[in-house]
């Protein structure tokens, strides 16, 4: 695996979204799925809402399960103007699946959110972040289905995902079969020597917004653009509460009041755009 700098003409930053239900991040097997309360379309039409107010595009990372159960919310997503991204099919770790399980999936989910959204889909991120040093192989499959933009890997050492070495700025990536592909990291602000995640999820939820803010301010200040993600359930707080394993519920549902209002500050603060627009135009 190779990987080579590049040059950034727009250094604006990039707003993600996870686009998935409450639990589907919660490691719940997609056959359990039907007994919850789907609350996303809810919570997609306020994050609607907080974007256009604020005239910011986001990319939308959407799962293929969500894209099949609400079509209309993919066709909205996409009409007002944000780019629609994969976010696979399942909610699977990738380095659970085998290379075919994971191409059938993005295959089928491509399919699904090329149709719903009229757009080409060049833009991915895996569930749970999980590229990692064992599942590299996944980017030659990525390339090979014509995506040219993933936002996958988290310089961090974490139990369920990271690349703890990996460059934390966007670059290429060549793989061993000579495909490229354009790699925007999770943002880390570096802090005595470690990466420390700033820009989204539970880390978002757990610090104060000043230290976020300061984060991405140093950042910006060296002319590297930051990647946030949300997820729409982080703005949902009255979603129910279930009963998890303490380490997944203790991060699901920290804070989870006060997001909303820290993402509105995010917004007035900060320029977003699309990963497309931003990594569009790397040399
Ligand atoms: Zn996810």
């Amino acid at each position: 695996m190779n990987y080579f700098k590049i040059n950034l003409t727009k250094r604006i930053n990039v707003l993600s979204i996870d686009c998935e239900d409450w639990f589907h991040g919660l490691e719940i097997g997609m056959d359990n799925w039907q007994k919850f309360e789907s609350r996303i379309e809810k919570s997609i039409s306020k994050l609607l809402n907080l974007l256009e107010e604020t005239g910011t595009k986001a990319t939308f990372f959407i799962l293929g399960y969500v894209a099949e159960r609400f079509p209309r919310l993919v066709e909205d997503i996409a009409q007002k103007g944000h780019e629609v991204g994969c976010h696979g099919y399942s909610h699977q770790f990738v380095y659970k699946q085998s290379p075919n399980e994971f191409r059938e999936e993005m295959e089928k989910s491509l399919g699904i959110l090329e149709k719903l959204s009229g757009q080409k889909i060049v833009s991915y991120r895996a569930p749970f972040f999980s590229i990692t040093q064992s599942s590299l192989w996944a980017l030659e499959v990525l390339a090979d289905l014509g995506i040219l933009f993933d936002s996958s890997i988290f310089p961090v050492i974490n139990y369920r995902y990271g690349i703890p070495k990996a460059p934390r700025f966007p670059h290429w990536i060549e793989t061993k079969n000579g495909s490229r592909i354009l790699e925007f990291p999770i943002s880390t602000f570096k802090v005595l020597g470690k990466n420390i995640p700033i820009a989204g999820g539970a880390y978002f939820r757990i610090f104060p917004y000043s230290f976020t803010r300061a984060g991405i301010k140093s950042l910006n200040r060296e002319n590297q653009p930051v990647i946030f993600y949300l997820h729409p359930w982080e703005i949902d707080p009255e979603h129910p509460k279930i009963e998890l394993p303490l380490r997944i519920s203790l991060t699901h549902y920290f804070n989870l009041s006060r997001t909303e209002a820290k993402f509105k500050s995010l917004l007035r603060d900060f320029r977003f755009s699309t990963l497309k627009e931003v990594l569009g135009n790397a040399e």
